[in-house]
């Protein structure tokens, strides 16, 4: 099932550290015209001129790739993958050359490069390739000439078959957290339109908090059950090779968050660092399932031949021979599910499947969890109390998510006690050499001039008091024990659960070794421990 399979991170050709090197990446909003390309190229140009080594990561300008596609399925209601890659993966090319152009009037030498020119190498998926390789010999060669060098998002080469690839929706993030880490940059960071990961979606939840710092395991968790703010690919591959990274706000000044290893990120772990929720998935209900072994290995590994990408599943306990399977999938699936299942449940003697796009998928996630019991009872007390009903339950160590009905999303989100996250800060530099980080981050911050003219400074560089005194702790160490949830004949949520294995199941890079004091669990422990706890 390819769920459940394991998910290669990049081979990364050659990868050795580029001391004093930031690689930035800017959002379509943040180059959403070109005067603001112009101020991105500003910032780029400071920071080479503050003695960085700078590459960046452009993606298409505002709603540039919504257009591309939206003219697709003008032409096509099932526009050819490979054309719509070659398509989609234009809006990238047309910023990052400007910007290059832009950044040659200010004196100064750049070059952009698409995916492929930048050795961007991918599986032959079109429309969701995986990086498979980094190829940066040309970036090299351009940094050791100074020039700023610019590299369109979003975009590979298949080694199949040569064609050009995208890497999915948001899929810059994805390339600029491969280039660090192939490159062996200090920072990434990603420059975006709100300040940093919040505690929700901030233009959702109006008092969602802005975190100082987040682990990778907590961010791959929130991007995996649909906060948009970072690609979940992007941080699996930030978690396998170490690459500290920084979310930040293109047009205000402030620290932003810091994502890394737990362990060198936070004194104290928040019970619940953020709520999501995602409406692009539907369910899939197959009723009247015989119950007998390997029917669901039937219709899933059918499914994940054709790549559909299956999320939470859930069995229910069989009545007179009779089961019924649940499971959620992305909305973009769908029409590629369909004739499979027509097949399926024919050979297999399923009564009927049904598709469902009204629901919503909402998700606590907090490495706290992991020693707080309670945490998914009081999501489903404030659901209750919301009138709202939970129609799939699952959970991983670090995330409790609830299918439910999508109107009542927003409602669902901020929904009554969601304990406010516990203060966190940094204790050390999360880069494995300090002291290029600190020149990196400074000149990131000299940069990094808003607007409005300020200067922004790192947050992780100067020493914080300690977490313990917040209300919010003094709240969690109240917090009642409460009975577990009762037992769910299959539950799981395989797209993270996947990202996980993906990255455990390596062998950590030299820099991770050296942080990670503790062998973490493994995916079927942590699966099993969190059932108890809850
Ligand atoms: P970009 O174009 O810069 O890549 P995206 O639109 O992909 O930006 O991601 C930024 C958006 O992510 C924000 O505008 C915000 O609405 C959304 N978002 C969702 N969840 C969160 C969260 N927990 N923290 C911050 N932003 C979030
Ligand atoms: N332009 C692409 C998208 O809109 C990639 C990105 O922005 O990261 O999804
Ligand atoms: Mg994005």
């Amino acid at each position: 099932m390819a769920s459940l399979a394991f998910e290669p991170v990049p081979a990364l050709e050659g990868r050795r550290r580029t001391p004093g090197l930031i690689v930035m990446k800017f959002g379509g909003t943040s180059v959403g015209d070109t005067e603001k390309l112009k101020r991105v190229a500003v910032r780029l140009v400071s920071a080479r001129e503050a003695g960085a080594k700078v590459v960046a990561v452009l993606s298409a300008m505002g709603s540039t790739t919504d257009e591309l596609i939206r003219l697709a399925h003008e032409v096509s209601p099932t526009p050819h993958p490979r054309e719509y890659d070659m398509l989609v993966s234009t809006g990238e090319r047309i910023s990052n050359a400007l910007c290059a152009m832009a950044i040659h009037d200010l004196g100064h030498e750049a070059v952009s490069f698409t995916g492929s020119q930048a050795g961007i190498v991918t599986d032959a998926s079109h429309t969701k390739a995986k990086i498979v390789e980094v190829r940066a010999q040309r970036i090299h060669e351009a940094l050791d000439a100074n020039k700023i060098v610019l590299v369109a998002g979003f975009q590979g080469v298949s080694t199949s078959t040569h064609d050009v690839t995208t890497l999915g929706r948001g899929g810059s993030d994805t390339t600029a957290v491969a280039l660090a880490a192939a490159l062996g940059a200090d920072v990434c960071e990603i420059f975006t339109d709100v300040e940093g990961v919040f505690t929700a979606d901030p233009r959702l939840v109006p008092g969602a908090l802005k975190l100082d710092a987040i682990s990778y395991e907590e961010m791959l968790e929130m991007a995996a059950s649909g906060a948009k703010v970072m690609m979940a690919r992007s941080i699996e591959i930030a978690r396998r090779y170490g690459v500290p990274l920084r979310v930040r706000s293109t047009f205000v000044d402030g620290d932003g968050t810091w994502i890394g290893e737990e362990d060198a990120l936070v004194l104290e772990k928040a019970i619940v660092s953020g709520v999501t929720h995602d409406t692009s998935e539907a369910k899939v209900s197959i009723v009247g399932v015989p119950d007998r072994p390997g029917v669901a290995a039937q219709v899933f590994r059918e499914l994940a031949r054709a790549g559909v990408n299956i999320d939470m599943i859930v069995q229910n306990a069989s009545q007179d021979g009779e089961a019924a399977i649940s499971f959620t999938l992305p909305k973009t699936d769908v029409p590629t599910a369909r004739p499979i299942l027509d097949r399926v449940c024919g050979e297999i003697g399923a009564r009927r499947w049904e598709p469902d796009e009204a629901i919503a998928k909402i998700s606590l996630i907090g490495a706290g969890m992991k020693s707080h019991p309670g945490v998914a009872a009081d999501m489903f007390d404030a659901l209750a109390e919301a009138g709202i009903n939970i129609e799939i339950i699952s959970t991983s160590s670090i995330r409790v998510s609830c299918v439910i009905r999508r109107g009542r999303a927003r409602r669902a989100g901020r929904a009554r006690p969601v304990p406010a996250p516990l203060r966190r800060a940094c204790r050390r530099p999360l880069s494995e050499s300090a002291s290029s980080a600190r020149r990196a981050r400074s000149a990131a911050s000299r940069s990094s001039s808003c607007a409005r003219g300020a200067t922004s400074t790192c947050a992780c560089s100067r020493p914080r008091a300690p977490p313990g005194s917040s209300s919010a702790s003094g709240r969690s160490r109240r917090r009642r024990r409460r009975p577990s949830l009762p037992a769910t004949s299959i539950s799981s949520s395989s797209r993270s659960g996947r990202a996980r294995r993906a990255s455990s199941s390596r062998t950590p890079s030299p820099a991770a070794r050296s942080r990670s004091t503790s062998r973490r669990p493994t995916a079927s422990t942590r699966a099993t421990r969190s059932s108890c706890r809850r």
